[in-house]
């Protein structure tokens, strides 16, 4: 990045969604400095990436319609200590929702009122060390842009054990109480869990955002892989799920993921039924590729 950052000129593509039920209407833009270092096959990708959340959510349980942009920039950082960042992302504003009744969990120290991403702001590493740009890491930081791992503790849905009377999560840390994912993931993964574990490991940005990517090591991934009983995803591991720290292949989005959007407040198309995700092949890739 450099100073023409500070100068962020936006080129809208908004995407034609004709859909009759689409209350939100998705829409990206990239910064000079990210136009500047996408190739239009590049920026491409993030367009399709809008289109996959898109195809998943349908609006917000509220029942207002929004608009949503995901603003894309760019960064260069070099490989270190055998790891390398891909992208960030998270939320670029929020806004409470209207109250939505019955809601569960903590939330009800917000008025029964969700807290939602209004807009993203997403980063992305053009670094040679990066390797090229692959859908499943852009796919990645847009879930955190629309509050995966990151409006988490807000929504009442999870504490990283850290005191703070505006994010007054719920449970332990390790520990994600969303009921509807719970419910996905005791289906998917393990019918006798009481909560999704969340990842307690890696470098900042990394740990309390993602799903565990081993069940019974809340602290580290030395535990056994969870591998899908049911679902799109039976017989893959949670390990190469799309919202774990890093990237791996067969990449794949669990019901575990797309539920966890009802808990934070979005309605969704359809928990899909199994065989109907396409899965992405990716290449392995070394070092280890830590998202964030
Ligand atoms: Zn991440």
């Amino acid at each position: 990045m450099n100073s023409r950052t500070l100068c962020v000129f936006f080129l809208a593509a908004t995407l034609g969604l004709t859909s009759a039920n689409a209350a939100i209407t998705f829409t990206v833009s990239f910064t000079a400095q990210a136009q500047s270092d996408l190739s239009p096959a590049e920026q491409a990708l993030f367009t399709d990436a809008i289109q996959f959340w898109d195809d998943i959510i349908d609006g917000h349980r509220d029942g207002i319609n929004r608009a949503w942009n995901l603003s894309v920039d760019t960064f260069s950082t070099a490989a270190s200590g055998g790891s390398i960042t891909l992208g960030s992302a998270g939320p670029g504003s929020v806004a409470f929702s209207q109250p939505v009744a019955g809601l569960a969990l903590d939330v009800t120290w917000n008025s029964n009122r969700f807290i939602y991403s209004t807009s993203g702001s997403s980063n992305f590493n053009v670094h040679p060390d990066a390797g090229a740009l692959q859908a499943a890491t852009i796919r990645h930081e847009i879930g955190h842009a629309l509050g995966i791992g990151t409006l988490w503790e807000d929504n009442g849905l999870y504490t990283d054990g850290v005191v703070n009377p505006n994010r007054e999560g719920s449970g332990s840390p390790g520990q994600f109480n969303g009921p509807a994912a719970l419910a996905a993931f005791q289906a998917e993964f393990d019918p006798g869990a009481s909560f999704v574990p969340v990842e307690l490991n890696g470098s900042g940005g990394t740990a309390h955002g993602h799903w565990n990517e081993a069940d019974s090591a809340l602290f580290g991934d030395a535990g056994s892989a969870i591998i899908a009983i049911s679902g799109p995803g039976t017989g893959l591991s949670m390990d190469d799920e799309l919202m774990t720290g890093s990237l791996s292949s067969p990449n794949w989005i669990s019901n575990t993921t797309i539920a966890s959007l009802y808990d934070l407040g979005f309605t969704l198309h359809t928990i899909p039924e199994p065989g109907t995700i396409a899965f992405l092949g990716l290449a392995l890739l070394l070092p280890i590729r830590r998202r964030r």
